[in-house]
């Protein structure tokens, strides 16, 4: 089991980039820049986003959570499924996890929200 504590949000700041790219303020290069192994993680560590990608439409859209903490060491900055997390909170007390999602097909890609994982 694992519970999240301290959730930022950034959904307020996804609708602003969306919008912004809707009037053409924001070129289709600058949003859809996922890298190589951003695209590689969300394909074998993400899962579905249950909704089509804000700007291609694709229904491949995926999230992956990015596990970070000093006392992680070389764990920290990987891509983890939500069982390997569970799992690591055996070992640490506390994991901070950023949920980014990711189109493989346009390659947009957001940070929505960054939260603390904890045992519990
Ligand atoms: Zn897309």
């Amino acid at each position: 089991m694992l519970t999240y504590r301290d959730e930022i949000n950034h959904l307020w700041e996804r609708r602003h980039v969306l919008r912004q790219w809707r009037r053409g303020e924001l070129s289709r290069e600058s949003v859809c820049d996922a890298d190589f192994l951003l695209i590689t993680a969300s394909q074998y560590h993400g899962s579905s986003a249950g909704r089509d990608c804000p700007i291609c439409g694709s229904e491949q859209l995926r999230t992956v959570e990015w596990i970070y903490g000093e006392k992680l060491g070389r764990l920290s900055g990987t891509a983890r499924t939500k069982e390997e997390i569970a799992e690591l909170l055996h070992r640490f007390p506390e994991i901070t996890v950023h949920t980014v999602e990711v189109c493989p097909v346009c390659k947009w890609n957001f940070l929505l929200k960054a939260r603390t994982a904890v045992a519990g």
